[in-house]
């Protein structure tokens, strides 16, 4: 492909992260041109609109990929039909609603010379690249992950969050995960937990989780959906050299309260998500990695499941 041209790309669900996130990244982005968007029920003004994946596909034979904001529950089928139509696939994060269907997005991706990116927006945050470089010359002593938000103010009317595969508090929680397993220089796993579970709804509300670190560290974390007030996308990090913590989802980063890394969370890292899927393209290669993913499957497997009181929003 000529370097100067455009990919031109569509938006497969145009629901809050894409309204929010993707539409405004892409329009700042000179390596993409936004061709369609698959909705049910959304429009953007002066681009054509879709109802399903199949009818783009046949209309626009130009569109090389797909961006797919979807839910869990409904990424699988609709990855599918794209790569077999060979267009090269973005995912949100989490990539899948089971690890199997991701494995299978992979072959499929190879299969059809495609280039396949799961995501995960966390770890574009402006700190994280610098905790990680830090935590290579630190001994790590304990990590503690306190992940609390509202759940009406973040995701208002999102059903699919309550239903099988939609996660629960799970689903801002794997993105604690995607930072603790991109920073941490050595692996970890649950060795247990309690999953807090609403008793009218499927998925939990609140955990309360124990990982340890193959050399034994312990690593805690704390999700919980119903924050009031301030909210807390905290990661602290006790070391050999004091206190590394990381704040607004990996926003900000301190050591021993001095400061390495201020900014805003989101806003910068859709575009860096964006340019590193530009140079997927570029390069004809894919990024697929499912830890974190495998960390929410191995809680939904090892900790006890207690009812919580019901959750009406
Ligand atoms: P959302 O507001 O509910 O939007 C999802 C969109 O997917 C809907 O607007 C709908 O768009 C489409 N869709 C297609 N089939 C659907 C179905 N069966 N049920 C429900 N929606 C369906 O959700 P979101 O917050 O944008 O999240 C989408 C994905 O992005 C999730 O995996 C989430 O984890 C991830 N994400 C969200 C955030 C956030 O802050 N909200 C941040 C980062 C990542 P149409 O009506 O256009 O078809």
């Amino acid at each position: 492909m000529d370097k100067n041209m455009k990919t031109k790309i569509a938006i497969i669900g145009l629901g809050k992260i894409a309204v929010d996130q993707h539409v405004p990244s892409l329009g700042r982005s000179d390596k993409y041109e936004v061709a369609a968007i698959v909705s049910r029920n959304a429009k953007l003004d002066g681009i054509d609109a879709f109802e399903n994946i199949q009818d783009m596909i046949k209309a626009r034979p130009d569109i090389s990929a797909v961006s797919l904001c979807v839910p869990p529950q409904v990424r699988f089928k609709i990855a599918k039909t794209a790569l077999q139509a060979r267009l090269d696939v973005m995912l949100e994060k989490p990539p899948g609603s089971t690890l199997a269907e991701v494995y299978a997005l992979e072959d499929l991706a190879k299969q059809n010379d495609c280039t396949l990116f799961a995501t995960w927006h966390s770890r574009f945050a402006n700190g994280v690249a610098i905790a990680k470089q830090k935590l290579l010359s630190l001994d790590i002593k304990t990590v503690e992950v306190i992940w609390k938000e509202d759940v009406r103010r973040w995701h208002p009317g999102q059903d699919w969050i309550w239903q099988p595969g939609g996660l629960g508090v799970f689903d801002p929680g794997i993105n604690a995960l995607s930072i603790v397993t991109e920073i941490l220089p050595e692996k970890f796993y649950l060795t247990d937990g309690v999953l807090h579970i609403p008793q009218n709804l499927y998925t939990p509300i609140a955990a309360d989780l124990n990982f340890k670190t193959v050399s034994g560290k312990p690593v805690t974390a704390t999700f919980d959906f119903l924050q009031t007030g301030p909210q807390t996308w905290d990661i602290n990090i006790e070391t050999n050299q004091g206190l590394l913590a990381l704040s607004g989802g990996g926003a900000n980063v301190t050591l021993n309260g001095k400061t390495l890394v201020a900014s805003d969370a989101l806003a910068s890292e859709y575009d860096r998500i964006y340019a590193r899927f530009a140079t997927l393209l570029a390069q004809n290669s894919s990024e697929v990695d499912v830890t974190p993913l495998m960390h929410v499957a191995d809680c939904f497997m090892l900790c006890k499941h207690e009812a919580a009181a019901p959750f009406i929003e």
